[in-house]
């Protein structure tokens, strides 16, 4: 399986980060050695002190797809989750600077925490969540605030790459980013359920 994120998705978070608005979705990807499943912990690296949340829904695809169009998009996935876009902050201010890739910033191991999923038909449209930090809320979003909908992310990427079952797409993140520490407890919810709890080590 391969994960694909969009970044800058959210008009308030590409505003706090100081970013262009994008002409078409910002995509990278991670590899599967990023997935931190089953609410495991994560241990903060040595080498980053500016780790940083970034909470997304994530699309996981039922059916695999090229060239899908955003009509016929809804039929490639049955299932939404949550996770968090782990991202070094200092690193990848680094790689913007220079032009470089993003990747050791953006996929190290442990990365990509994944939640549970939800069946679509038992989800609001559109869907709340948001993440508590040490029981606080830090960060709220909404589907509807996405400037790309899970549908135009679908036909967007599979244009570029080959959709499989059991592909996660991060969808991106809306304001309220901020650093991690070691002793922090993240637990992310969509409405009012909990979808994973993740402790910093
Ligand atoms: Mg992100």
């Amino acid at each position: 399986m391969k994960i694909i994120c969009i970044g800058r998705n959210y008009v308030d978070h590409i505003h706090e980060l100081q970013n262009e608005i994008p002409a078409h979705p910002v995509v990278f990807m991670k590899p599967n050695t990023a997935l931190l499943k089953d609410n495991k912990p994560f241990f903060h690296p040595e080498w980053s002190s500016d780790i940083h949340y970034e909470t997304e829904l994530v699309i996981k695809i039922s059916k695999q797809g090229k060239y899908i169009q955003e009509k016929f998009a809804h039929k490639y996935y049955e299932e939404i989750g949550l996770g968090i876009d782990f991202t070094a902050r200092d690193l990848q201010n680094h790689q913007k600077a220079k032009g470089l890739p993003w990747e050791i910033a953006k996929a190290f191991d442990s990365s990509a925490v994944i939640g549970t999923f939800i069946p679509k038909q038992g989800l609001s449209d559109p869907i709340h969540f948001h993440l508590l930090l040490n029981g606080k809320k830090v960060q709220e979003g909404s589907s509807q605030l996405m400037m790309y909908s899970f549908d135009k992310i679908i036909s967007y990427v599979s244009q570029f790459f080959t959709l499989q079952l059991g592909d996660l797409i991060y969808t991106g993140t809306p304001a309220g980013v901020g650093k991690i520490t070691i002793g922090d407890t993240l637990e992310g919810f969509i409405e009012n359920q909990k979808i994973f709890d993740c402790s910093i080590k």
